[in-house]
């Protein structure tokens, strides 16, 4: 289900509230049926596309698959899962892989995932759940005061068409913290990687500042697939390797 406000001459617009998915940005696809070398020339000339399978019984969703490991490992930052309650629960697996990183590998002893779910039910299906959200903006304000609240979206709000920006536009001036909505319904693609697009979508969007001094020996590194402290360290430890 693409965003509606889907524009395919704006590849990134952060006018937009957020980004084309996978599909429609870059051709990409899970399914392909042909030779790999047929592949590899049919992605060059970018003629991939998502084929409508009879059964799929495997696959990720938007939303847990990648979004909840990356936003969750934020530090500062506290989580609103605006769904039904099931839809946040991977956070409670990553919570307890990183509790798991003994501090002697880097994890910071007071390392903590914040997260709250607004529950949503089948009434707030049929009336909405914008004082919901609204509410849990203040909770989360209230409990973590962190630096930022991410919104996730999850496939009941977007499937109701839940006005986040507009909740967000309200509940803004109330709460110290940068509010950042990220469209993630699971719904939303079959590519769990769109996830990677509307997360930054909403991060540059909201929370990235243009610089005012670069500083010509610093690379900032975002890690695509960050499952586990342990990666951290052996990316720091390859990097490390080229100075
Ligand atoms: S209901 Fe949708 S958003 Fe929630 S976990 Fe399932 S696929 Fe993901």
């Amino acid at each position: 289900m693409p965003p509606k406000e889907y524009d395919p001459d704006h590849k990134i617009d952060l006018d937009k509230n957020t980004c084309p998915n996978r599909e429609q940005r870059a051709n990409g696809t899970n399914v392909y049926y042909g030779k790999a070398t047929q592949l590899i020339e049919d992605a060059k000339a970018g003629k991939t596309k998502c084929f409508d399978r009879e059964l799929q019984q495997t696959s990720g969703c938007v939303l847990n698959f990648y979004l909840t490991v990356r936003v969750s490992t934020i530090r500062d930052a506290a989580i609103i899962y605006h769904g039904p309650l099931g839809c946040s629960s991977s956070s409670l697996g990553y919570r307890e892989i990183f509790r798991s990183v003994p501090p002697e590998l880097g994890r910071p002893e007071k390392f903590e995932l914040n997260w709250i779910t607004t529950n949503l039910q089948q009434s707030d299906v049929v009336y909405g759940a914008s004082e919901k959200l609204k509410n849990a903006v203040l909770e989360a304000q209230k409990r973590y005061d962190p630096k930022a609240i991410f919104i996730l979206t999850t496939c009941t709000s977007g499937v109701i068409g839940e006005d986040i920006e507009g909740a967000v536009n309200e509940i803004q001036p109330e709460v110290k913290a940068k509010i950042v909505p990220v469209h993630c319904e699971g719904v939303r693609s079959r590519l769990v990687q769109t996830g990677y697009d509307a997360f930054w979508h909403g991060v540059l969007k909201y929370l990235v500042k243009k610089p005012e001094k670069k500083q010509k020996d610093l690379v900032n590194v975002a890690s695509m697939l960050s499952y586990t402290w342990q990666d951290r360290l052996e990316i720091k430890r390859l990097l490390g390797k080229v100075g």
